[in-house]
């Protein structure tokens, strides 16, 4: 499994993906529509970024 990020809920602050260990969430899109995903292959469900994310765009799946 791996943390699932709401594409209409994130504003690309980027936050999470300085805690994450494993450098596994990429910022993708343009403006106004960034967002960020989650590589399934590389998340290692740690859930450092689902505490970070002030806007609740990070579930653990
Ligand atoms: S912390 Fe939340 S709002 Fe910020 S980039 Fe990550 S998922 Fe998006
Ligand atoms: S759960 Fe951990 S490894 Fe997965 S994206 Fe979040 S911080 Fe990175």
């Amino acid at each position: 499994m791996a943390v699932v990020a709401d594409a209409t809920k994130c504003n690309a602050c980027l936050k999470c993906t300085q805690v994450c260990p494993t450098e596994s969430i990429k910022k993708v899109g343009s403006a106004p529509n960034e967002h960020v995903e989650v590589s399934v292959e590389q998340c290692i469900d740690c859930c450092l970024c689902v505490g970070e994310c002030a806007n609740g765009a990070l579930s653990p799946g």
